[in-house]
Parts: C-alpha cells; structure tokens; sequence
C-alpha cells in the first residue's frame, strides 16, 4: 500500500475519525521499517505520512557477548 493512501481504519496510516465518538476513535502511533540484512530500523514518531522514519541502527549490539553465557 502507497504511503499515501489512507483508506480507513486497516490503513498503514490511519488518523482518527473526528466524526466519530472519542471512544470510537483511532490513530496509528508509530511506522516500523526493518531491514534484517542491514540490521537497521527505522521509526516514525507518530504517523508515516507527517513524520518522517528515522534509523535506529544495532552496530555492535550482537557482538557483545550474552550475559546469559557467562560463567
Ligand atoms: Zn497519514
């Protein structure tokens, strides 16, 4: 689905219907792109189509040894 289509309630970015009672409401919160090869994700801090995703990288994280490893 294009980033800028917003097509209802099971649209990747939603925003809430100020038709409908505040109860009723919804809105997505936060986009999450994953690039596993990468080892990198990327966050929106509120809709994707308002709020640019921003990289969160994991270098190194798995080179530390685990702690449940250790003797
Ligand atoms: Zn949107």
């Amino acid at each position: 689905m294009p980033w800028g289509q917003h097509c209802g309630p099971c649209s990747v970015c939603s925003h809430p219907d100020v038709r409908a009672g505040s109860d009723e409401r919804w809105a997505t919160v936060t986009s999450v792109i994953m690039d596993l090869d990468e080892r990198t994700v990327w966050l929106s801090d509120g809709n994707p189509c308002l709020h640019p995703h921003r990289p969160l990288t994991f270098d190194g994280l798995l080179d530390k040894p685990s702690p449940l490893l250790a003797p």
